[in-house]
């Protein structure tokens, strides 16, 4: 069934775990491009206080009831179940004018960014409900009372309020470190694309895969919501910024401290390098990354160039290549495979960019595309929402206001000349902080200057040249990994960035107490916490048996001058200060020749292994190594080793141990320190042995 030819449908709201749909008629919501009602949305009715309570009491206690592992694998799972349906996300999301390339970025883009929490939260969070943050702080000479952050979960809901543009990747990349922090979230779609979030909430709900109250959706206005939220809640918002600043002070936002984070307007900027003119590959890189900036999504992307900044000297040519490149940008209705750029969203959201240009006219001339009669390959080009890309060109931009203040949310960019690289810094941060900038060169120095000049204005800085060409993920593209966010008028919020993101929904805690509770409550040993000595080896000991604190002290082996020669000779490392005395005593650190780093660790391993197949399957790395005083020939080396931390990998049959390892010579001294990881059977039955 062709998306024209869908029924507009009664779009409905989850709210306490059933699909409900508003009081009224509803408001029609019209195809981007044939201008046909594809659905119907109204919200009028709904008890947004109750689903406010619901998701506390139901989806947060059974969120934190689960340790950060089950819930990366329930994202896992989540993910890989939508995108089997996903078909049926693409077939509808052509109503919202979107390409099937702007809707592999929504869609595949948004389940990518499920899967990618999924494994991060897998492979860089603990098998636990709390997560530490920094090392322990020592606030005592005695070692008796010390100090450790933790982050929890916060106890409240999180409600996302989301733009139009990318109804599928604007939800999930807010809902997977808001689910992996462990807590449940209500989303308000923003109404115009609404029915395709609806689908996906529908696609979720019907997986089972998620607690009871870990997902609401709000299909409309979201009425009194924002009157009962408190301080446990977070309200993420992105959209326009005069929408954010009224949402930012609302009553109970201020008087609750609520967590607010908004993602508003951004004027991006592009910066040509002063070396990368005409015939090079970065001036071509650039053109093809505007254009593209500029249609991909027909221009409705917070990440979006919006200026162009480019050297005075390579203005003409610039203006040329794009204008030429813009012109081969076949525009129509996206069900029609030859088109690459798609109307608007909606006839209203046209209007406001046909403004916008208008107002960006005060500054700047017009130099490609008609804003009132767009050339269109197919679709009703009275009913749809169609523009052409518009590319403008302002000769003085120091002196001009509105290229650096009106964000024409669509096709639509200016260019600007600059002389010198201070004036290409100045002009970029006159967008008064924004999401991205690029820079486009290959000249280091270049590369350098800028980027210190820009970053404290932007949430990300990409520099594009010709060696990063094929790999470049591009300027407009926001990944799981990195911030997404920008200071000042880009709002001021900070998204994504890996575990950064799950951070904004948990609450950092310094706990002080003496170390055997801290440890308690951390599930981490600690320097001064009870240890336990004697009975078997730890490394007979399975998961199930192993206990924080078990604990090891080895013999002593005496390292001789025999055994440096033949670690140097056997790996190789003749450095200086391991083979010759006289050099070795010139240096400041040593009073002769002295063991290598790597002998040290390497004996500890002979010391302290117990070397039987059992339990322990891998050694698996080492955390935080340093060595902290030489170990000259004639000394005695001792360990000291105990099991840190016990985390039971979900889904397996073992898990890691993290032993805490302490090294010391003949007088006590601690030489080496670091963290060995293992991978340890949970049951004896299940290990080598
Ligand atoms: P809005 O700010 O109007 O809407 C954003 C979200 O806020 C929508 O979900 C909207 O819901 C909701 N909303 C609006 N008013 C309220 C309210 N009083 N209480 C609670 N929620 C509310 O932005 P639009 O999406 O309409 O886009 C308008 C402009 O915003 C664009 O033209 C563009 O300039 C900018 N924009 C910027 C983005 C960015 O990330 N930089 C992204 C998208 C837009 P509803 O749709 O139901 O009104």
């Amino acid at each position: 069934m062709t998306p024209q030819a869908r029924q507009p449908r009664r779009l409905e709201s989850y709210v306490c775990g059933t699909w409900a749909s508003g009081a009224g008629d509803g408001v029609p919501l019209l195809d981007a491009s044939t201008g046909a009602a594809v659905a119907f949305i109204d919200s009028g009715g709904l008890d947004f206080k109750a689903a406010l309570a619901h998701g506390r009491a139901k989806g947060g206690a059974a969120l934190r009831r689960m340790s950060f592992h089950e819930r990366a694998a329930m994202l896992k799972a989540l993910g890989q179940a939508l995108l089997e349906r996903k078909e049926e996300l693409y077939a509808l999301s052509t109503a919202t004018g979107a390409t099937r390339a702007d809707s592999w970025i929504d869609i595949e883009g948004g389940i990518g960014t499920l899967l990618s929490y999924a494994s991060r939260g897998r492979r860089e969070l603990p098998n636990a409900r709390l997560l530490l943050d920094g090392d322990v702080e020592a606030l005592s000479k005695d070692g008796s009372f010390s100090a450790q952050h933790v982050l929890t979960p916060l106890q409240g809901v999180a409600v996302h309020i989301n733009a139009f543009n990318f109804p599928c990747w604007g939800m999930l990349e807010k809902l997977a470190p808001t689910w992996l922090a462990g807590v449940p979230a209500i989303v308000k779609p923003a109404s115009q694309t609404a029915y395709l979030a609806e689908l996906m909430v529908r696609h979720i709900v019907e997986t089972k895969l998620l607690p009871d109250g870990a997902l609401q959706l709000i299909c409309g206005s979201v009425g009194d919501l924002l009157d009962h939220v408190e301080g446990q809640d977070v309200v993420t918002f992105t959209g326009s910024a005069a929408t954010g600043r009224r949402l930012k002070i609302h009553r109970a936002i201020v008087e609750n401290s609520v967590r607010f984070t908004m993602e508003a307007d951004s004027l991006n900027a592009a910066v040509l390098g002063l070396d990368a003119g005409p015939g090079t590959q970065e001036f071509d890189l650039f053109v093809r990354e505007v254009a593209r900036e500029m249609t991909v999504k027909a221009g409705q992307r917070c990440t979006a160039i919006r200026r162009v900044i480019a050297p005075r000297a390579y203005i003409q040519a610039l203006i040329e290549a794009l204008r030429e490149r813009l012109g081969k940008t076949p525009v129509g209705n996206p069900a029609d495979e030859a088109v690459r750029m798609g109307p608007l969203a909606s006839l209203a959201q046209r209007e406001d960019v046909r403004a916008g240009i208008r107002s960006l006219a005060a500054d700047a001339e017009i130099v490609a595309g008609d804003p009132d009669n767009p050339s269109v390959i197919s679709g009703d080009a009275g009913a749809g929402a169609f523009l052409d890309p518009v590319l403008l060109y302002c000769d003085k931009p120091a002196s001009a206001r509105a290229v650096h203040d009106v964000e024409a949310f669509g096709p639509v960019s200016t260019v600007m000349p600059y002389d010198s690289l201070e004036e290409a810094v100045d002009l970029a941060r006159r967008g008064k902080g924004s999401l991205v900038a690029s820079v486009f060169t290959n000249d280091p120095a270049f590369a350098e200057e800028v980027v210190l000049g820009l970053a404290p204005f932007h949430g990300r800085v990409m520099i594009g040249n010709r060696v990063s060409a094929k790999s470049s993920t591009g300027h407009g593209s926001p990944l799981p990994g990195l911030v997404h966010g920008g200071p000042g008028r880009a709002g001021g919020g900070e998204e994504l960035g890996g575990l950064r993101g799950v951070k904004h929904y948990m609450q950092r805690t310094a706990v002080q107490g003496a170390p055997t509770l801290l440890c308690a409550v951390t599930g981490r040993w600690l320097q001064g916490a009870e240890a336990r000595e004697g009975g078997e080896h730890p490394f007979r000991k399975s998961l199930a048996e192993l206990r924080i604190g078990d604990q090891l002290t080895t013999a002593r082996r005496v390292v001789t001058l025999e055994d440096i020669d033949h670690f140097a000779r056997f790996t190789g490392d003749t450095f200086y200060a391991h083979m010759d005395e006289a050099a070795a005593k010139a240096n400041p650190f040593f009073e002769g020749r002295v063991a290598h780093g790597y002998l040290i660790v390497s004996f500890a391993a002979g010391l302290f292994v117990d070397p039987a197949p059992g339990p322990v399957l891998a050694n698996y790395g080492i955390d935080n190594l340093r060595f902290l005083k030489p170990v000259n020939p004639g000394d005695a080396l001792q360990v000291q080793l105990t099991c840190k931390e016990i985390n039971p990998w979900a889904k397996a049959e073992h898990g890691e141990v993290r032993w805490d390892c302490e090294v010391t010579n003949q007088d006590g001294e601690t030489v080496a320190r670091y963290d060995v990881l293992t991978i340890v059977a949970k049951a004896r039955d299940r290990a080598a042995a």
